[in-house]
């Protein structure tokens, strides 16, 4: 008999599409099918099986095939892609069909039943690292976690080196315990805001559960790895699934628990196509399953923090470090006005680093700017080396020979004299992660001085194996990004300094200071991991400001997160500014900044409703990019179901009017 499969595609048509199916065996709803659409094949997901449609049945193409081999996704993942659709305003088949493996949406199936086959392979067993007694903070979070009957958030509350890796180990060890040999084996998701930061948990994970498959999930992955841990995932093989955020969307037919771990961390939110927040996703999932989801962080979200004054979310706290006799740095705040740097740095701070040296042990430089130098220019007539892409200066990569655009990745050589006027005697201004590290091998030309950042790390592995050089002892000076901010677990580290954080405090963008205080927190939790050796120095942080008096530093000197928190909150509150405030942001780009800024203000002239704010449409902070001039709309509304409604009918407006223009709409925007 013949059925109508409803199938969802990628395609940007906000719909989903009618074929025709008239083999013996009837598709299964969740399973993939190729199906011709306009002149190519392509494999989309089975939403719906009916007997009619209302496009006349002679004029519905065959399927050609349904993937038989592969078990069909479960309903609730695609009502999880579907809230995720809705939510974000984007085609259903855009949200389920990018988040499965390329070769399950390949026209040739050779790829995924190669995958397929390899999944059959047992497990490599071992023995389990025993897990250490937990300190009370500990124990009672894990009872929290493992009490939950259904759908519980709780907020994980540490300082940095509190032993919050350990409560997930051990909640996950006691929810896997629960499996009954004729049921299939609970799954447990945990999310990590960054790729370099899998591999150590993985290896903790895999230490701790030698006989389960731990899979994988992150954006660099070769296709072929990623279906198989993708797969693993999906067949319920894998128990735990370690992955950055793609990895909320992965089919966990058997979830049972969901940690997201920096839980307040800006990665957590993809910046284009589908731009949402996996840890709101976490939540929204959790719900759906009726299971507990952990939020973990030593500076949470202002978001998440609300929730647990206002009691939706569980507080559970860990204030202390957890390996015995290890203590939180002390923080220092170097004037900048009194002890005027040279490079870059202070007398302080080369005194402590030399101190360190002797003591044989290690220091980590903050500096959140890769490069030699952010610009280079010419005194003689004031040119500076811009984009002629964007409107931002080309960065001075001193070693590479070049001058780079860190927004278009346009590349030039660098000019032997100015462009302009001839001068000969062309400077970098400012200074960046490179220009550090040569001044510091100056001052030092004994140390082992080690730069990681995104440029020294280019290669596939090569981070890994930069941070395993630091593990082993073998570098006493790190200079970094916020790529060594992060969760790191460096046991002989006793100095942090921090080298120009400034220039966030006048950002314009209102979450600037509630992202400079997480990272500095988290930086600053890279030292004092283990206990203070006998006759070894006390673990320190210097930060170099020129505003030691500024209330962020202020409470960071007190490691006080609860007092920089409360002030954001009254702040924002009295702004009218999230999570007081729900907001979403149109964006249009054009080849000039006035077709762009006319298309915002068409679409803000459209139907608006009384509860809804528009502003003005303004241009983009980073205004020109990559040739194209861009402006933005906010939108803003006290109630989330409302704003959710306007937009949909917002949209359907805006499509109609058919823009021959590019832009994209982001709800819950964070970088405005
Ligand atoms: P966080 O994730 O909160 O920054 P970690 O989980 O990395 O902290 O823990 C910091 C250190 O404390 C690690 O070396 C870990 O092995 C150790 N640790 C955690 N819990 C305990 C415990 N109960 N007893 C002893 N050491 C612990
Ligand atoms: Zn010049
Ligand atoms: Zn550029």
């Amino acid at each position: 008999m013949e059925r109508i499969l409803q199938i969802a595609l990628d395609t940007p048509l906000d719909r989903v599409f009618d074929y025709r199916w008239s083999g013996d065996e009837i598709p299964r709803l969740g399973q993939f099918a190729s199906v011709e659409f306009g002149r190519r094949e392509m494999v989309g997901l089975i939403v719906a099986i009916k007997q009619d449609s209302d496009v006349p049945l002679d004029k519905l193409k065959p399927v050609i095939a349904v993937r038989s081999q592969l078990t069909e996704v479960s309903p609730e993942w695609i009502a999880l892609c579907a809230f995720a659709a809705d939510y974000y305003q984007r085609p259903l088949g855009e949200v389920a069909l990018p988040s499965v493996p390329k070769n399950i949406r390949a026209a040739k199936t050779t790829a995924l039943d190669k995958a397929l086959k390899k999944l059959s392979v047992p497990i490599k067993a071992g023995e389990a690292s025993n897990p250490p007694p937990l300190n009370p903070e500990q124990q009672t979070a894990v009872d929290h976690i493992v009490a939950a009957q259904g759908f519980d958030t709780s907020l994980l509350y540490g300082v940095t080196g509190s032993g919050k890796t350990e409560v997930y180990l051990q909640a996950a060890a006691q929810i896997l315990a629960r499996a009954v040999p004729s049921a299939p084996a609970p799954q447990i998701l945990i999310l990590v805001p960054e790729i370099n930061l899998t591999p150590q948990l993985q290896g903790h994970l895999q230490a701790r559960f030698p006989d389960l498959f731990v899979a994988t999930l992150h954006s660099g992955m070769a296709e072929g790895e990623r279906t198989l841990h993708w797969l693993a995932a999906h067949s319920g093989k894998a128990s735990l699934i370690l992955g950055t955020r793609l990895a909320i969307l992965a089919s966990l037919p058997q979830l049972k628990l969901i940690i997201v771990d920096e839980e307040h961390d800006p990665s957590y939110k993809q910046q284009e196509g589908l731009r949402y927040s996996a840890r709101d996703l976490a939540i929204w999932r959790a719900r759906q399953l009726n299971i507990p989801v952990v939020l973990g962080s030593a500076t949470p979200s202002l978001e998440s923090w609300q929730h647990t004054i206002s009691g939706r979310y569980t507080k559970l706290s860990l204030p202390n470090r957890a390996v015995d006799a290890a203590v939180l740095p002390t923080m220092r705040l170097i004037d900048l006005a009194k002890d005027k740097p040279q490079e870059g740095l202070t007398f302080s701070l080369i005194s402590a680093l030399k101190e360190r040296l002797e003591k044989g042990e290690q220091s980590l430089l903050y500096l959140n700017r890769r490069g030699y130098a952010p610009v280079i220019a010419c005194d003689a007539c004031g040119w500076m080396s811009n984009c002629t892409r964007c409107s931002a200066f080309l960065v001075l990569h001193k070693n590479e020979h070049k001058l780079r655009c860190h927004h278009c990745s346009l590349e030039i050589r660098i000019p032997k004299s100015c462009p302009t006027c001839g001068n000969v005697d062309i400077q970098p201004l400012g200074r960046g992660t490179q220009r550090i590290e040569e001044h510091l091998q100056t001052i030092f030309p004994d140390a082992r001085i080690r730069r990681i950042d995104a440029d020294s790390t280019r290669l596939k592995g090569s981070a890994q194996a930069a941070f395993d050089t630091v593990h082993r002892g073998e570098v006493d000076i790190l200079i970094g990004t916020q790529m060594v901010a992060k969760g790191h677990d460096f046991k002989n580290l006793t100095l942090v300094g921090v080298i120009n954080p400034d220039t966030a405090l006048f950002s314009q963008d209102y979450r600037a200071g509630e992202r400079l205080f997480a990272q500095l927190m988290q930086v600053s939790g890279r030292a004092g991991r283990a206990a203070q050796k006998e006759g070894g120095s006390a673990s320190e942080v210097l930060i170099q400001t020129r505003y030691p008096q500024h209330a962020l530093y202020q409470a960071l000197k007190k490691h006080d997160y609860p007092r920089f928190a409360k002030e954001c909150l009254l702040e924002r509150q009295q702004a009218a500014l999230p999570p007081f405030i729900y907001q979403a942001l149109l964006r249009a780009e054009a080849k000039e900044l006035s077709i762009a800024i006319a298309f915002l203000k068409q679409a803000a002239e459209l139907n608006v409703p009384e509860h809804i704010t528009m502003h003005d449409p303004i241009p983009m902070t980073l205004m020109k990019m990559a040739n194209s001039e861009r402006a933005q709309l906010l939108i803003e509304s006290h109630s989330r179901p409302g704003l959710q409604a306007f937009l949909k009918e917002w949209l359907h407006q805006l499509r109609q009017i058919k823009p021959r223009i590019n832009w994209s709409l982001e709800v819950d925007p964070v970088d405005i």
